[in-house]
């Protein structure tokens, strides 16, 4: 059997897993993410963790392919560099996948996280029989990894997908990247959270907001029924620019479950431009927390 170490860093906590090419997690480990310590110094602190998890899994070196690396984006994935994430605040131009690499002289791949989270729906989550589709996460973004003919797309630097920002309806405001209406102004749940605070003029989380809906309040009914329809418009877009068979949706947003899948799946059945596309399935993720690590270690085994 062959491992791959998958490496997810986040802006609060960083994720270590020694993982099997069919997607099992043997190994698992979790450090905080230390921002009181420069991003080399915390590169550091995860080599040393890999190698005490590493060394407690009794396995050895010649049976590692490879070491991947998901991280917020923007990076450059080719260079190995994590270039300036508004969720790892200081790590500006930090060259990751070398400090790794230097460290325990294997192939060291580095991926912006949704990419990675895409590849493990495919290895072992809601994708394996796809070949075409798009993972979607709706969280406090939104973002998405396209697998097209068993691949990630990439783009120059590794950044393909980020769709939070594709506008959908301009008559929502400016976004904090400076255009108006962007999805993710709309639709993440940091968008849900601050539109409902203003309908209930009181400081609530998109949790509150999907319970007032679930509890029939007519103004957050018609909120979050805007926010679904708008998903439904961005998932129309993906299915006509990609030419996809399934969308994958994951992240906090998703977990209202049936309302939200139904209502997409019913718009993508009605408005997607060809025949084929409106039967585009539109399904709930299947891994969420462990998907980070997964997928990092699923660079190493789609190369
Ligand atoms: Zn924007």
């Amino acid at each position: 059997m062959k491992y791959a170490i998958g490496v997810d860093i986040g802006g609060t906590k960083v994720a270590i897993a020694i993982v099997d090419e069919t997607g099992k997690i043997k190994m698992h480990s979790v450090i905080s993410t230390d921002i009181t310590i420069s991003a080399i110094k915390m590169v550091h602190k995860i080599n040393r963790e890999i190698e005490r998890v590493l060394k407690e899994s009794g396995i050895s070196m010649n049976q590692l392919i490879g070491i991947g690396v998901g991280a917020p984006g923007p990076l450059d994935s080719k260079k190995g560099v994590v270039t300036s994430p508004p969720n790892l605040k200081g790590w500006i131009d930090v060259p990751v996948s070398r400090l790794v690499e230097q460290h325990f002289s294997m192939p060291v791949l580095l991926e912006n996280d949704a990419n990675a989270a895409a590849l493990a729906e495919k290895l072992t989550g809601a994708a394996q029989e796809n070949d075409d589709f798009v993972y979607i996460t709706v969280s406090t973004g939104i973002g998405a990894g396209i697998v097209t003919e068993g691949k990630l797309l990439r783009g120059l630097k590794g950044n393909a997908g980020d769709i939070g920002h594709t506008v959908v309806d301009p008559s929502f405001g400016r976004c904090t990247c400076g255009q108006y209406g962007c999805l993710e102004w709309i639709a993440s749940g940091t968008a849900i959270a601050r539109q409902g605070s203003v309908i209930m003029d009181k400081d609530i989380t998109s949790k509150d907001v999907f319970n007032l809906y679930l509890s029939g309040n007519v103004e957050i009914v018609h909120l979050i029924e805007r926010v679904f329809r708008v998903l439904g418009v961005a998932c129309v877009s993906v299915i006509n620019t990609f030419d996809t068979e399934k969308i994958v949706i994951g992240g906090g947003v998703s977990k209202v479950g049936a309302p939200l899948f139904q209502s997409i799946q019913t718009y993508v059945n009605n408005f997607a431009l060809n025949e084929t596309g409106r039967k585009t399935e539109i399904v709930p993720a299947k891994l969420e927390q462990k998907s980070g690590v997964i997928g990092a270690a699923a660079l190493c085994f789609n190369r």
